[in-house]
């Protein structure tokens, strides 16, 4: 099963994401997660990328395209993946085509998860994640079991991300319904749309996921 999360920045596509994956047993592409490791790694492309990230803009198609067409190449991909922040463009989604055909390979859903402006910013301004395992959590929405303490891997230091500071979130969101929002359309022509209220809990969320990819996996 090949899946696209689609939804604004902040709507939870990496928390569901995780959870499909365990679910499923696919793989979960992330081009922010991929970009960030370029600019840790400080690496030609993180080099060109960060102060594009920085300000909450988005990188050109090209270079983003070139990731995913060598990262869809690997072994793990062919049981199936969740492209969490690809296509984020009307030309990354005709190229994703492009490499999919070439790949012999199809999309099943893509899954827009639908949440309002106000709640995407409380979200992004709330978020962290484990230093040493990337779990993510939230300050009011998702807190560690115990304080301080990641639930999955029992370590104490936590990360917070350049871009999710309030100036950035705008420009994000700007991003977001300029060049991506038109591409739910695209997609819904071919009739593999499957709406996901991103409004709800982080299990109301999910339930509605599961209950849309059902239809996809049979009697699973
Ligand atoms: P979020 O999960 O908050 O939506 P991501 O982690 O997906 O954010 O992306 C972080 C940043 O990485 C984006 O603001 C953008 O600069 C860059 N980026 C990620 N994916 C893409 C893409 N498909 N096209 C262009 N830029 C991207
Ligand atoms: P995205 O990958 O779309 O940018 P994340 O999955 O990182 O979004 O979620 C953003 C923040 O909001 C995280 O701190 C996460 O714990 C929290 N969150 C995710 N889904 C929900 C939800 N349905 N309700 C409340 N908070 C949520
Ligand atoms: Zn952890």
């Amino acid at each position: 099963m090949n899946l696209i999360l689609l939804g604004p920045p902040g709507a939870g596509k990496g928390t569901q994401a995780k959870r499909i994956v365990e679910a499923f047993k696919l793989v979960q592409l992330s081009t922010g997660d991929m970009l960030r490791a370029e600019v840790a790694k400080r690496s030609e492309i993180g080099r060109q990328a960060a102060a594009i990230m920085k300000a909450g803009l988005l990188v050109p198609d090209e270079m983003i395209d070139n990731l995913m067409d060598s990262r869809l190449d690997q072994e793990d991909c062919r049981n199936g993946f969740i492209l969490d922040g690809f296509p984020r463009t009307l030309p990354q989604a005709a190229a994703l085509d492009g490499m999919l055909t070439k790949k012999n390979m199809a999309l099943d859903a893509v899954l827009p998860i639908q949440v309002d402006d106000e709640a995407m910013v409380q979200r992004i301004s709330g978020r962290y994640t484990c230093a040493k395992c990337g779990e993510g959590y939230h300050d009011t929405f998702k807190r560690p079991k115990v304080a301080g303490v990641c639930d999955v891997c029992g370590a104490h230091e936590f990360t917070r991300r350049d871009d999710d500071k309030a100036e950035t979130v705008r420009a994000r969101l700007k991003a977001y319904h300029a060049q991506t929002e038109p591409i739910i359309s695209y997609y819904r022509k071919r009739g593999i749309v499957h709406n996901i209220d991103g409004m709800l809990s982080i299990d109301g969320v999910t339930e509605q996921v599961m209950a849309a990819l059902k239809e996809h996996v049979g009697a699973a």
